[in-house]
């Protein structure tokens, strides 16, 4: 989510949410408008209960694909987190949004379920998807969004304007890299998006981001400036208050809200 305007959006629909029946439960997909909030499929993709495998659905515009270093990683941060017996695989899909101009977090979700290739979260396999449109955000300081429990984009013209100088880091391939990571780790519910963290590690001025620059939660991380900000190597995993934030959520040590689907 962008690190201005898209979060206060989120916590109104949160708010929204809680008061209403039905919000829970498998139906969910079933009817309306019910597409859930960042971090509202994290137990879903923790646990094994119902979902025993994942599919990571990528739809690229044409010149937009992902780079395989950025595809890879995904991957391999998912496996370290969601218990999924039967494989996470990820699907790469060339498609033509047909949107002109700047998008908004609404554009994106509404391209991204009229493109979504499966009906998602009715069987055993947890469906969450990434675009990589062309063009850029409405606010074109953000690299990535997450826009509801299953969906987020990748801006890459950003991330290419967003390099850093010749021979300076971080080059565009490492901030995808991170930034990919980053928006499926707001999917996965951090920072404090579904929960509340035993550990003081959200940023005070940067709501559901991570005040470590060592997390790939940190807040610069989506932010076009983040070459500016952090002038060393880019973090691309979570950090151990990530880590444990998940497995305390799994554990049911941490109370987890909002969740489309529960154990
Ligand atoms: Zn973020």
């Amino acid at each position: 989510m962008g690190k201005s305007g898209f979060i206060p959006v989120m916590l109104g629909l949160l708010m929204v949410c809680s008061t209403m029946s039905g919000c829970l439960g498998d139906d969910i997909f079933e009817s309306g408008d019910k597409k859930g909030i960042p971090g509202g499929l994290t137990l879903a993709c923790l646990s094994s209960a119902k979902y025993t495998s994942m599919v990571v659905e990528i739809d690229y515009e044409p010149g937009y694909m992902p780079e395989q270093s950025s595809v890879n990683l995904l991957k391999t941060r998912l496996q370290e987190v969601c218990d999924k017996p039967n494989g996470i695989q990820i699907e790469l899909t060339e498609t033509n949004f047909e949107h002109s101009g700047s998008w908004t977090a609404n554009d994106v979700r509404e391209k991204a379920w009229e493109h979504k290739s499966n009906q998602p979260q009715t069987g055993s396999t947890l469906y969450w998807q990434a675009l990589f449109p062309s063009s850029e955000y409405s606010n074109d300081d953000v690299l990535g969004v997450a826009v509801d429990a299953s969906t987020v984009a990748i801006f890459k013209d950003t991330v290419e304007d967003a390099e850093g100088p010749i021979f300076s880091r971080p080059s565009a391939e490492e901030i995808e890299n991170s930034v990919l990571v980053h928006e499926f780790g707001h999917l996965l519910g951090l920072v404090n998006l579904v929960y509340k963290s035993p550990v003081d590690h959200e940023d005070k001025d940067h709501p559901g981001h991570s005040n470590n620059e060592d997390s790939v939660m940190y807040w610069a991380i989506e932010s076009a400036n983040l070459g500016n900000i952090i002038t060393g190597e880019l973090p691309d995993e979570f950090d151990n208050d990530d880590l444990n934030d998940l497995s305390g959520m799994l554990s049911g040590e941490i109370a987890v809200t909002d969740q489309i689907w529960l154990p």
